[in-house]
């Protein structure tokens, strides 16, 4: 779905506005805007981001064997995520156990990022991400993403579009200028 209006987003991807300008969701809500089918569709979206599998694999000391399942972030501005699975302790890269934050979902970025809008910004773009967010942002490209969970989970669906979550892997971690 793309923005029906709006100086600053009519014509985007309403996944992509999301992604990329989330206090502008706030706004819609704030204008009473929450009934516009953009503010619904974006509502939805964060749950097709949150059921998504991370991709990104776990930093901790599985050696990426494991499925990654949450991130942990210190509490303090400017941290960056750091990915682990159910198994690896997000202290184990010796991090203090009492000022790292650990969450799983998008809400959990937001809590994090303490209405700071630069910090919400690069933890929401590093979260979906670690979700199979395209780095190529056609209209194609994000429908693909979000418009096309609901067979995520049907094997032949994944065989068809998504190879395999191998391949998947190691296209993501080809992507390096999204985590040096
Ligand atoms: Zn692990």
């Amino acid at each position: 779905m793309l923005m029906s209006f709006g100086d600053k987003h009519k014509g985007k991807h309403v996944g992509l506005v999301l992604v990329e300008d989330y206090p502008y969701f706030i706004w819609m809500k704030s204008k009473g805007m929450s009934n516009y089918k953009e503010y619904r569709k974006m509502l939805e979206y964060i749950k097709v981001i949150d059921e998504k599998p991370f991709i990104r694999p776990c930093m901790g000391v599985c050696n990426q064997k494991n499925t990654t399942t949450r991130f942990s972030m210190y509490h303090r501005s400017n941290s960056t995520l750091h990915y682990f699975c159910d198994y690896c302790s997000p202290n184990c890269l010796g991090a203090d156990a009492d000022k790292l934050l650990v969450g799983h979902k998008f809400d959990d970025i937001l809590s994090f990022s303490r209405g700071n809008k630069t910090e919400l910004r690069k933890n929401i773009k590093d979260y979906v991400c670690s979700k199979g967010f395209p780095s190529r942002k056609s209209e194609e490209a994000l429908n693909d993403f979000f418009d096309d969970s609901l067979d995520y989970y049907d094997n032949s669906a994944i065989n068809k579009r998504h190879p395999t979550n191998t391949n998947k892997l190691e296209r993501y971690s080809k992507r390096k200028d999204i985590f040096d």
